[in-house]
């Protein structure tokens, strides 16, 4: 393996991806994964033996903003599902922003913290 990229977080995924999509294949109507399945080993396999080395960081690089995208949303649907009885949350219309305000306050005046953008909302 000298000179080869070897292991990384994407490969790591791909590993797990390969594998979940080789055990839906044994499901006779889900069949087609399992072409799926050894498409995404070879890819994993691939990187993993490439000698391309900046190519293999750059895909890693995008992949780890990708799934620091995913992980932000899902925290944010995670805690919007948790305080759903105490609160809700607004999106500023200027800069995109999520807010979060006590539900049950009645009609108030809501500044966003990061534009200073103010807006009446009943909650
Ligand atoms: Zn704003």
């Amino acid at each position: 393996m000298q000179g080869r990229y070897g292991p990384d977080e994407l490969n790591l995924f791909l590993s797990r991806l390969g594998m979940l999509l080789c055990i839906l294949s044994l499901f006779p109507p889900l069949r087609i994964c399992g072409a799926a399945a050894w498409a995404v080993l070879g890819i994993a396999i691939f990187r993993m033996c490439s000698k391309n080395l900046p190519r293999r960081r750059q895909e890693r690089e995008q992949y780890l903003v990708l799934r620091g995208r995913v992980r932000s949303r899902t925290a944010l649907l995670r805690r919007r599902w948790q305080d759903r009885r105490t609160c809700r949350y607004y999106v500023c219309k200027q800069c995109g922003t999520t807010l979060r305000v006590p539900k049950g306050a009645g009609k108030i005046e809501i500044t966003c913290p990061k534009c200073r953008r103010a807006f009446q909302k009943k909650t």
